[in-house]
């Protein structure tokens, strides 16, 4: 992961936002070429679910709108999670991020341990409870350390825990709930009635405008709206670099649904596999993909069924996608508290009734993250005297490649050779973002373009001139290099790009 953190920052993927001024925890910049990354995802995500659909619309709505809007939704009252303050160091956690044990030796207590939650979580509190019982000097076996959420832990237990952030027991606070809601004032009036909210999510923008679209847009039943845009929480503990942040962007649909009992089952399976088949399109193996059903017990009063699309991050397995089966309850909430029908008349079946809706929910960054988790790796290849060198490249589906292609000329003080490598880097750029490097060795070009994911690199040299109008094309994962007519270059990279 630091490996990843650091690559993003020195070849200019992400930033940590506000860095000539320190940093500002939970905000990110992405740089030339994370920005190209990022918008081909964007782009991939519409063409699969709007354009090369019949039944999906797409809609931009504002970021700041009616707060009674999230009275309705549910998130002025319960958008929160439960925090946890350390007294001493003044850190902040999630409580259900927080993980304690009581570490026992033949049935008998030694002492608690604290620990926030990660991917190794089990491995480090199985260490930190050996250390324990060196450092007591504590005779017999260790029972095995079992980790229990510290949303858990009565009064009594919180008194013993120890912080993680101090290891001082009892300098944890009770478990309070925090409104993950940033709150803004509109209008020149800086009283209550001004408080209006950023939006945590997309999809209430879609809910409101469910009449606008159905009045003007020609749908039926079953249908859906798609937006894109960013959403903010302020979360207690953003971590894990792009994973977890304050601001990030949203990929959302809402899909619109008869509320026949037999309908919602089998369009949630079609969207999980609809979801699943294009994270392999973008590249994701499907070995890095899991499916989390969420038990009965965990869903919302008025949810059907919610299963988690998961991917195997540096830090542990996590939720990338989220396909919840909502019912009428959106819909339903806003008409009851806006006063406006957000009934349907189906032609079909003559009868009017509020649609029922399964939404698949994916963040943006989250996906790229993945992307360059999957991306990411180092292997050993022949540098130009013939010895090996360590590499490292980011193999991106040339589909989200932020440069689909990269032009050299052989040399850069022969005129001949940068004319036409101009020319063929022009024409190539009509088309697709392509990068120009004309300095340095080949090899090391080779390389600094390997770097960035750029998946083929195009050199003209002098048989291109002066032989067979061919450029070498290099293959950045295997290095295979080929000879490919000058007139063949479009069709070849479109073939490997859109194919
Ligand atoms: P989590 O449990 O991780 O907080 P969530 O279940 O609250 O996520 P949803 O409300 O379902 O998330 O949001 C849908 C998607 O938006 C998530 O699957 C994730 O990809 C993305 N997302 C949510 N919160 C964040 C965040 N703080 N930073 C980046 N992406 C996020």
């Amino acid at each position: 992961m630091e490996a990843l953190v650091t690559l993003c920052k020195r070849r200019g993927f992400i930033f940590q936002s506000s860095e000539i001024y320190g940093g500002y925890a939970g905000f990110f910049d992405y740089g030339p070429l994370g920005t190209e990354l990022k918008r081909n995802l964007k782009d991939a995500w519409w063409k699969a679910m709007v354009h090369e659909r019949e039944d999906i619309v797409g809609l931009d709505s504002s970021i700041i709108m009616h707060p009674e809007i999230w009275k309705a939704s549910g998130h002025v009252d319960g958008f929160s999670d439960p925090m946890v303050d350390c007294r001493e160091s003044k850190r902040r956690f999630r409580a259900d991020q927080l993980f304690y044990a009581v570490v026992t030796v033949e049935g008998q207590s030694i002492g608690y341990l604290c620990l926030e939650e990660s991917g190794d979580m089990q491995a480090e509190a199985d260490k930190q409870a050996q250390e324990m019982k060196r450092k007591q000097g504590v005779q017999g076996t260790l029972d095995p350390v079992v980790l229990r959420e510290y949303t858990e832990a009565d009064p009594g237990e919180q008194a013993l825990i120890p912080s993680p952030a101090t290891g001082t027991p009892g300098s944890l606070t009770p478990p309070r709930q925090f409104n993950l809601m940033f709150e803004t004032k509109v209008g020149p009036l800086a009283d209550a009635s001004a408080t209006a909210y950023l939006r945590p999510e997309t999809a209430q923008g879609i809910f409101q405008n469910f009449k606008n679209v159905v009045d003007t847009g020609r749908v039926k039943i079953p249908f859906g709206i798609a937006q894109i845009g960013k959403a903010f929480r302020n979360e207690i503990t953003p971590r894990n670099f792009i994973f977890r942040s304050r601001e990030f962007e949203q990929l959302e649909i809402e899909y619109f649904i008869d509320p026949d009992e037999a309908t919602w089952p089998r369009v949630y399976r079609e969207w999980i596999d609809t979801c699943k088949d294009w994270l392999t399109r973008i590249g994701i193996p499907e070995d890095m993909i899991g499916e989390d059903v969420h038990p009965p017990e965990k869903l919302s009063h008025y949810s059907k069924g919610t299963t988690d699309l998961t991917f195997t991050f540096p830090f542990g397995t996590q939720e990338l996608w989220g396909i919840a089966c909502r019912g009428d309850f959106d819909l339903s909430q806003h008409q009851h508290h806006s006063g406006k029908s957000m009934e349907f008349f189906d032609e079909a079946r003559k009868e009017k009734y509020i649609p029922h809706v399964v939404e698949p929910s994916l963040g943006v960054d989250r996906t790229l993250l993945a992307v360059l988790t999957a991306a990411y790796c180092e292997d050993e290849i022949p540098n130009d005297k013939g010895k090996p060198e360590k590499r490292t490249l980011l193999k991106f589906h040339p589909r989200i490649a932020p440069f689909k292609a990269a032009v050299f000329p052989l040399l850069k003080n022969k005129p001949e050779l940068v004319e036409c490598a101009r020319d063929v880097y022009h024409r190539l750029q009509k088309r697709w973002n392509v990068a120009w490097d004309a300095s340095g060795a080949i090899g090391r070009r080779y390389r600094r373009q390997d770097e960035v994911g750029t998946p083929f690199g195009l050199t003209v040299d002098f048989d291109t001139v002066e032989k067979d109008q061919c450029v070498t094309i290099r293959d950045r994962d295997t290095t295979q290099q080929q000879r490919v007519p000058l007139a063949e270059v479009e069709a070849f990279l479109a073939e490997k790009i859109d194919g």
